[in-house]
């Protein structure tokens, strides 16, 4: 199947269970809070469903084409493929979505890639999974993913110093169709708009929480099933013209809420085991696949930033002044510095079990960590470009209906050559990246999204080469004495 966008709007309506706030969504394709992105990955859909887009984002296998994000890459040439389609999708959103179907689908392509890590002890179920991949991709299916327990589950050794009680996702019993699950797992963004998500425990769990170990792929509709949407950005009445970005691109986090939810056999890969729940994203090559299309998300983001930023001093008028210069070459050698760490990953590839091939691990995982260590400086750059421009402008271009204040707002708002309307619309369009809601939102999704910072850390840690460093170190060692210098 190659849906196209009308298909898949279509295929979300699906009776899922969404509350903002006390309010059921009746339907997120129209409601005022979702409907704008609902359009925006509909958008996606019959960009891939393009025949002139058909070799970037599908791939043929067997006589079919599915969606690129699920080819398992066998060569150096298909991750240049994947990578390829990641750009072509995050260039399409300007790097401002996270969970776009490439995103929650390459995870699930590197877990396939290696069965034989769901047969470490009880509970993993390697041929759920193979058949749960191979409907994925047959039925074009956008999946994404809440692999964070709350704070109250995770391994008190690593993550809490006293016991924070929270009612985390676990199995309660077991029936003959399935195990049914009961409690929390967080923080699903793209649950409003995805097909499915994969449910399962990224952090580590303490040995004993077998319970919560269950790591399962399920529709969104699963009855039981309640999402819980932080407060939308999107308002009725809203214009595109004051708010771009949030229009169309809040892409939604939900917490996702189990009551007496059935889950069918067929869709547990994990029952039981805490430690295999966690190993499965680093003992196959789920992290890495998945984590390579959010550092090109980041570079196509980070390009935007820098044009954005750029266009801000044009429109100050202090673009030539050479201390504005010089913080746009910084802004400009931070740019080009993470997307020479995204290129490195696809040129430096790695080999892996089963004939497979794999991104760098050690660009992977230090472009990841300079992303979340540096979104938020390069933002605050920005806003000192801003200076109070934000500030400046009337507080929707609703001021434009009205000839009499529209006539007040060119003569007073145009500046040399600059119309009005223009300055305005960079304007709104610079705080939507900098400082509106959407932009606090994004801020915290760059410091998080992977993980808390002392776990993106921990991966640049367990994958240095430590024993070829000290080697290096102590081969000099070895070269000198005591005695007296050669
Ligand atoms: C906008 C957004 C979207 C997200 N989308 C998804 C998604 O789609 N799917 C998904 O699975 N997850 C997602 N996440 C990530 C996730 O759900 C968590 O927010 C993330 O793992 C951090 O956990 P926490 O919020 O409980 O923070 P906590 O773990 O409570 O951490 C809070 C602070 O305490 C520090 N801290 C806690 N424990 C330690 C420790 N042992 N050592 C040092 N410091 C510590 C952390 O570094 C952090 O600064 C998203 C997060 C955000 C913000």
């Amino acid at each position: 199947m190659n849906r196209t966008g009308r298909d898949y709007l279509e295929s979300i309506q699906d009776g899922r269970v969404i509350y903002i706030g006390s309010e059921r969504v009746a339907d997120q394709t129209t409601h005022p809070a979702f409907a704008a992105c609902a359009r925006t990955y509909a958008a996606l859909y019959d960009l891939k469903a393009n025949p002139a887009n058909r070799d970037v984002l599908t791939y043929e296998e067997d006589g079919e084409r599915y969606a690129i994000w699920y080819l398992k890459p066998r060569s150096a040439e298909d991750l240049k493929r994947r990578n390829r389609a990641h750009h072509r999708i995050a260039r399409f959103c300007h790097g401002l979505m996270g969970r776009t179907p490439d995103a929650g689908g390459g995870n699930l392509t590197g877990l396939a890639m290696r069965p034989e890590a769901f047969d470490v002890g009880e509970g993993g179920n390697r041929d759920n999974l193979a058949a749960i991949w191979q409907h994925l991709r047959e039925d074009d299916i956008f999946p994404t993913y809440a692999v964070v327990p709350p704070p109250g589950a995770r391994n008190r050794d690593y993550y809490q110093s006293a016991g924070v009680k929270m009612p985390a996702l676990r199995a309660v019993r077991e029936t003959d169709r399935g195990v049914v699950v009961d409690g929390m797992k967080m923080l699903a963004t793209g649950a409003v708009y995805a097909h499915e998500v994969l449910v399962g425990n990224i952090m580590p769990l303490a040995p004993d929480q077998k319970a919560e170990s269950i790591t399962c792929v399920i529709p969104l509709n699963l009855p039981g099933l309640t999402l819980f949407s932080r407060p939308p950005m999107n308002r009725p009445g809203d214009r595109e013209f004051d708010a771009p970005l949030t229009h169309r691109y809040d892409e939604s986090d939900c917490m996702l809420v189990f009551r007496d939810a059935l889950v069918p056999w067929e869709k547990v890969i994990v029952h039981n085991n805490a430690p295999l729940s966690r190993s499965i994203y680093v003992e196959t090559p789920a992290h890495v696949i998945s984590n390579h299309q959010s550092t090109v998300r980041f570079r196509e983001k980070l390009r935007f930033l820098l044009g954005v930023a750029s266009l801000i001093t044009r429109y100050t008028g202090a673009r030539d002044i050479p201390a504005v210069r010089d913080t746009l070459a910084r802004l400009a050698a931070m740019e080009a510095g993470y997307a020479a760490m995204v290129e490195a990953q696809v040129l430096a590839p790695e080999t892996y079990q089963g004939g497979y091939v794999i991104y760098n691990r050690r660009y992977l995982y230090a472009a990841l960590h300079w992303a979340m260590e540096n979104h938020s400086a390069i933002l605050d750059i920005m806003r000192e470009l801003m200076g109070g421009g934000q500030f400046q402008f009337p507080a929707t271009i609703a001021v434009a209906d009205d000839p009499e204040l529209k006539d007040m707002f060119d003569t007073y708002w145009t500046a040399g050559a600059d119309k009005a309307i223009d300055r305005m619309k960079l304007f709104k369009l610079a705080w939507d990246v900098v400082g509106s809601e959407h932009a606090s939102r994004a801020t915290s999704y760059e410091k998080f999204f992977v993980g808390p910072a002392h776990a993106v850390r921990n991966y640049n840690f367990v994958n240095a080469p430590w024993d070829a460093l000290h080697a290096d170190v102590e081969a000099l060692m070895a070269s000198y004495g005591p005695g007296p210098s050669r």
